[in-house]
């Protein structure tokens, strides 16, 4: 006969496994309880089929999250990532598991689909990284660019990272609201947007590009100031100059700039860069700090004399 065991009798996890290999013994527990305690905590990466994202799903399971890989069309690259990711945590003595979830974070329906994917496979969210994003398709001078350039940069860097935080918050609210009152002690869930130097840096051929990031710099002191009251911190990553499929076709001109001393660390940035930081915020490193910009950029934001 099954007997049930209320879980705030537990001090700790190994209490609770131990109670549960006693023989005629089992914890009845809610979905937020044993569960929570046990699993890994769980990343949702937007656009993490490839550079910036694949860094941080990388850099996320070397410590031991599990992994939902977002991407728009690249499914090859995305299972990469995830295999990538499995086997990188497994080197390290940690299972892990990665899945990829294919999304287009400009469309509502698209966007509540992640979540619901998120939810399905693994239950609860405690990192959400707003990384996906486009550049123009065609650098153009800002007396030519046309307007549908700019609406596809507005719908894909602003609107998706703005509405998917905002179905992400309200359920780490739900869970959080679950959580409170049975004593168990969680790290508290965080948010992490990826934005970059041209959120204040004029770039006259892709101004569009410009305005996206100058306006998706916005969401975290937003939502910083929305969910501190439930113990969620927000932060805003801001690369500089990083070695992705993005830089791609204008490696030459940056290998130059770079050489010239365009930043203070003379190099390009890495994807592991951008990782490294997002891994900083994720093991709570920075409690009392929220709305805060981290510049992964080699020091480019520096005014020098
Ligand atoms: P990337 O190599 O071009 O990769 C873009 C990623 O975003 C891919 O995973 C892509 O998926 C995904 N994606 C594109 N559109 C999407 C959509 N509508 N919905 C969901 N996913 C989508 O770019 P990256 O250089 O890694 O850049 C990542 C982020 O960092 C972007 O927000 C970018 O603006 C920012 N950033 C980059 C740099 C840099 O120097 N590279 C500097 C500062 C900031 P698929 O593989 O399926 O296409």
């Amino acid at each position: 006969m099954l007997r049930p065991i209320a879980l705030l009798g537990f001090g700790d996890t190994a209490d609770c496994q131990s109670a549960l290999r006693t023989p005629h013994t089992a914890c009845i527990l809610s979905s937020v309880s044993y569960l929570r305690l046990r699993m890994n905590p769980v990343a949702l990466i937007t656009g993490a089929s490839r550079g910036i994202g694949r860094g941080i799903a990388l850099e996320l399971a070397k410590i031991g999250y599990d992994l939902v890989i977002n991407y728009a069309g690249n499914q090859k690259a995305a299972n990469e990532t995830a295999a990538l990711c499995e086997k990188k945590a497994d080197g390290l003595g940690r299972a892990i598991r990665a899945a990829p979830c294919q999304a287009d974070i400009a469309l509502g329906s698209d966007r509540a689909g992640l979540i619901q994917f998120t939810r399905d496979q693994f239950g609860k969210l405690d990192l959400l990284v707003n990384n996906a994003g486009v550049a123009p398709t065609v650098r153009a001078d800002i007396l030519a660019a046309s307007e549908e350039s700019f609406d596809r940069l507005i719908n894909i860097n602003v609107k998706g990272p703005y509405f998917l935080t905002q179905l992400a918050a309200k359920w780490m609210i739900e869970e959080i609201g679950k959580v409170k009152g049975l004593g168990v002690p969680e790290p508290p869930p965080k948010i992490v947007t990826i934005s970059s130097i041209s959120a204040y840096t004029a770039s006259t051929n892709r101004g569009d590009y410009c305005m996206a990031k100058a306006a998706l710099s916005m969401l975290t002191p937003l939502y910083a100031s929305r969910l501190a009251e439930h113990g969620i911190n927000v932060y805003e990553i801001r690369p500089g100059v990083i070695a992705t499929d993005m830089t791609g076709p204008v490696k030459d001109k940056y290998n130059k700039l770079i050489a010239e001393g365009l930043t203070p660390i003379q190099r390009w940035g890495t994807p592991e860069d951008v990782g490294k930081a997002v891994v900083a915020i994720a093991q709570d490193l920075l409690p009392f700090s929220t709305g805060e910009v981290l510049n992964v950029d080699g020091g480019f934001h520096l005014r020098r004399l």
